[in-house]
């Protein structure tokens, strides 16, 4: 039994077994089938496997590059993309783990949630759809992770692409949203009138989870959040904290602060788990046939949670993603991508050479965005000063003031 600000946290959770609905027998047979059959056999389960080689992916080691709110030029501490996915993955498994499910389906599917993100998080990516908006065609980071792991992933001898299991991908594209058949006719094999795993269904949560509490922790780092208003006005963490406080008098209140945010993400925690646990009880699902067939997800927090995290959801929107000193470095972000985009569709041999093979088959616009997606920060930003020095081909007139 543990403790954590006055939460306590035990093992009863365990009595929720969910293992009948996860991902098992000959469930996980059915998901574990590949395009290309595997190189030879060893003693890992087929999505362990999936694990190993997503985190061997190139596109996963340049999450290290990419903002997840802070850029890294503020200070060292701050979350890159990178060490946020480990922290959705912990938060994952701990889920999985407590109901009994495919844990380790689960925690391929955290570390390649975030794999399709483009450069300056949620600005790059707003920037970049609206780039392709101007060609009739959008920018989901969802279906561009698929798009990572199916074709840009050039590592393997006999393959293009990551050669994941199907329920890796199925996982990838409806971890956080449905697609309609009518809508992507190209998703056909991916049960799209169907729910997805509860694997898949928790990793959106858990990726909340983790971002709730990282970025009450990073605003307060990086000055632009102060504690005391947190306090004030985010319920959920103002429980925690009271408790916190009430067992260790005599901290400082950094101290106090960091446990309280701990205590917190435990909270969502364990609502999840509890929540999800009583919804399946709730529908009578007996097995993951009837998880798929439900027109409603199972794995969702409990209206109280859901309106706390709702809560500090629009405190956080309102008191850090639009404040001004981030808004400026959104705006600049748009600005590298959108005129890094225009110079690449004026100039498209100046694309390596790879991409500009794909341009027959994919369209222009498609592997421009493409390209774009898959760079850190800073190396779009270096080839953003070399387009403005001239280094290369393409004279794209750029406003002065950058
Ligand atoms: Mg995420």
């Amino acid at each position: 039994m543990a403790h954590a600000g006055g939460i306590t946290l035990n093992s009863k959770v365990m009595v929720h077994n969910l293992h009948a609905c996860g991902v098992f027998g000959e469930e996980e047979r059915k998901l574990s089938v590949r395009a290309f059959p595997a190189p030879f056999n060893d003693d890992r389960t087929a999505f362990e496997r999936d694990r190993d080689r997503v985190v061997q992916a190139r596109a996963f080691r340049r999450l290290a590059g990419k903002t997840q709110v802070f850029t890294s030029r503020a200070s060292d501490h701050f979350r890159s993309r990178l060490t946020h996915t480990i922290e959705v993955a912990q938060v994952a498994r701990h889920i999985a783990s407590a109901l009994n499910l495919n844990v380790d389906l689960t925690e391929t599917l955290a570390l390649v949630h975030d794999i399709g993100h483009p450069p300056f998080g949620h600005a790059g990516e707003r920037a970049l759809d609206d780039c392709l908006r101007r060609h009739g065609l959008r920018f989901d980071h969802n279906l561009h992770a698929l798009r990572i792991v199916e074709r840009f992933e050039q590592r393997y001898a006999g393959h293009r692409g990551l050669n994941l299991t199907l329920g890796s991908r199925e996982g990838i594209i409806k971890h956080s949203r449905d697609y309609s058949a009518q809508d992507h006719p190209e998703l056909a094999e991916y049960f799209l009138s169907q729910r997805p795993p509860i694997e898949a269904q928790l990793i959106d949560l858990a990726d909340e989870i983790a971002y709730l509490t990282a970025d009450l922790d990073d605003g307060v780092e990086s000055g632009l959040l102060e504690i005391g208003h947190i306090r004030e006005h985010v319920d959920i963490l103002r429980r925690s904290y009271i408790a916190v406080e009430h067992a260790h008098p005599e901290a400082e209140e950094k101290y106090v602060f960091h446990d309280a945010l701990q205590a917190m993400q435990k909270r969502l925690i364990l609502d999840l788990i509890q929540t999800t646990a009583a919804n399946v009880s709730r529908a009578g699902a007996k097995s993951l046939a009837d998880i798929r067939e439900l027109d409603h997800r199972v794995a969702v927090f409990s209206a109280e949670a859901e309106a706390e995290r709702l809560q500090e959801k629009r405190y956080l929107h309102e008191t850090l993603y639009t404040c001004p000193a981030l808004e400026l470095e959104h705006a600049k972000a748009e600005e590298v991508v959108k005129e890094l985009f225009a110079f690449w569709l004026n100039e498209p041999e100046e694309l390596p050479e790879a991409y500009f093979e794909d341009v027959k088959t994919e369209g222009l616009a498609r592997v421009v965005a493409d390209y774009i997606a898959g760079m850190t920060d800073n190396f779009i930003l270096l080839q953003y000063a070399e387009v403005r020095r001239g280094v290369r081909l393409g004279r794209v007139p750029f406003p002065e003031h950058l």
